[in-house]
C-alpha cells in the first residue's frame, strides 16, 4: 500500500459502482476503470444504508471476493463502506485497503468510536464522509476519533448535506463547510463526491470543476457499466467511458502555489458567496411556488391580487427582522419591493393568462 495515493498535480480518482451487484458487473467496471490513469481506487458498497427498508441493501460478504479479484487483476486499491465493527472485521479479513465511514454513520459519535476501536492497530486507510447534517464539528470530531486510534491515512470526503429545503442538488454542497475544514486542517487530504452531491449525471462536471478550483485532492465518482439499470443510485452513475470524457473536460489548475494547500483566501470567500447566492435563489424559487398557490387561491375566490394591508404588514415585520440581523432597513425594503412586484406580476399571469399572452405580441 503506497503511503499516499495523492499528488499535487492531478486529482486522484476513486470510482466504481454505488453497490457491488454481481461479479460480472464489478469486474467489467473495474477493467474499464483500470484503463484510466487517474483512477487509483475502486469503490463499491456492499452494505447499503437505505432510508427505508425494502430497498436493495447490498450483497454483503459474498461481494468481498469480487473485490479481491479486482485488486489481483487490476492492481486498483479497493474501498468499501463500513457501518459497524463487524463490517470492519470482514473488510480487514478480506484485505480491503480503504474503509470509508458513510454520512449516516458520521453523525453518531458512538458508532464512529466503535469503528475507531475496531480499526485500531491496523494498517488500513480510513476515509470519513461528512455527516449528513451540515455540522463541521461533527465531521472533525469523527476524523479526530479515527486519528486517535492511530490510523495514519485519514481522508475527508465531502458528499454534500441534507437540508430541509428543496434544491437542485440531491445534497447541497454548502462549500463553506469543506472550505472551513481545509482552513482548520490544511494537513488533511480531502476528496469530493459529486455523485451524491448532485444526484444526477448532468451536474457532475460543474461540481467536479468547482471541487478542482477549490483545491480538492481527488474525486469519488460512482461508475456503472449500465447506469440506468443500477440497483441503487441509478440517476447519478455514469459509465467508465463517460467518466473519461468528464476528466478530459476538467480544467486542472496548478495547486503547487507557495505554502501549498488552501492559500487563496479571496477565492475561498468568493466561493462561499457563490454557494450562498445559490441558496438565496433556491429560497426565492420556493417562495415563488407559494406565490403561485396563493395566486390560484385568489383566482378561485375572486380576490384581488394586490392586498395593501398585507403588503404593509410584510414591510413592517421584515424591516424589523432585517434590523435584528443588522441589515440596512432601506436595503431590505428595496429587495422586498422587487420581490413583491415580481410576485404581483406572476400572480396576474396566473389569474389572467390570456392578457399576459397578448402583451407579449
Ligand atoms: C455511497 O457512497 O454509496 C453512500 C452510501 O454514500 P453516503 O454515505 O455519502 O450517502
Ligand atoms: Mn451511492
Amino acid at each position: 500500500m503506497p503511503s499516499s495515493i495523492f499528488n499535487s498535480q492531478t486529482p486522484t480518482l476513486i470510482a466504481g459502482p454505488c453497490s457491488a451487484e454481481t461479479e460480472a458487473q464489478v469486474l467489467e467496471t473495474a477493467r474499464a476503470l483500470a484503463l484510466i490513469p487517474e483512477v487509483k481506487v475502486f469503490r463499491a458498497g456492499i452494505w447499503k444504508p437505505r432510508t427505508r427498508p425494502g430497498a436493495f441493501e447490498g450483497m454483503g460478504e459474498v461481494a468481498l471476493k469480487w473485490l479481491q479479484k479486482v485488486k489481483a487483476e487490476t492492481g486498483l486499491l479497493t474501498a468499501v463502506e463500513a457501518g459497524n465493527p463487524e463490517h470492519v472485521e470482514e473488510l480487514l479479513k478480506h484485505g480491503i485497503d480503504i474503509i470509508w465511514i458513510g454520512a449516516r454513520t458520521t453523525v453518531n459519535p458512538f458508532a464512529v468510536q466503535e469503528i475507531a476501536d475496531a480499526v485500531k492497530g491496523n494498517n488500513v486507510h480510513v476515509w470519513v464522509k461528512n455527516p449528513i447534517n451540515p455540522d463541521l464539528k461533527l465531521w472533525m470530531g469523527a476524523i479526530e476519533r479515527i486519528e486517535k486510534a492511530g490510523i495514519e491515512n485519514v481522508v475527508a470526503i465531502h458528499r454534500g448535506f441534507q437540508v430541509y429545503e428543496n434544491s437542485v442538488y440531491r445534497y447541497p454542497p454548502k462549500w463553506d463547510i469543506p472550505i472551513s475544514l481545509m482552513s482548520e486542517r490544511p494537513d488533511l487530504k480531502i476528496v469530493c463526491d459529486p455523485s451524491h452531491i448532485t444526484g444526477k449525471r448532468d451536474m457532475l462536471l460543474s461540481v467536479s470543476q468547482k471541487a478542482m478550483d477549490l483545491g480538492f485532492d481527488g474525486l469519488m465518482i460512482e461508475t456503472h457499466p449500465n447506469p440506468d439499470q443500477a440497483w441503487s443510485d441509478a440517476a447519478q452513475q455514469i459509465t467508465p467511458q463517460t467518466l473519461q470524457q468528464l476528466l478530459a473536460q476538467l480544467q486542472i489548475r496548478d495547486r503547487n502555489i507557495e505554502g501549498v494547500g488552501f492559500t487563496n483566501e479571496l477565492e475561498s470567500l468568493r466561493n462561499m458567496v457563490d454557494s450562498l447566492d445559490e441558496e438565496l435563489l433556491e429560497i426565492i424559487a420556493k417562495r415563488m411556488d407559494l406565490i403561485a398557490k396563493i395566486g390560484s387561491y385568489k383566482k378561485q375566490h375572486n380576490i384581488t391580487v394586490f392586498q395593501p394591508e398585507r403588503w404593509l404588514e410584510i414591510k413592517k415585520s421584515r424591516a424589523n427582522f432585517g434590523e435584528n440581523l443588522k441589515l440596512n432597513p432601506e436595503f431590505v425594503l428595496n429587495i422586498l419591493t422587487e420581490i413583491h412586484n415580481e410576485s404581483i406580476r406572476f400572480q396576474t399571469e396566473i389569474i389572467y393568462p390570456e392578457i399576459n399572452q397578448n402583451n407579449e405580441h
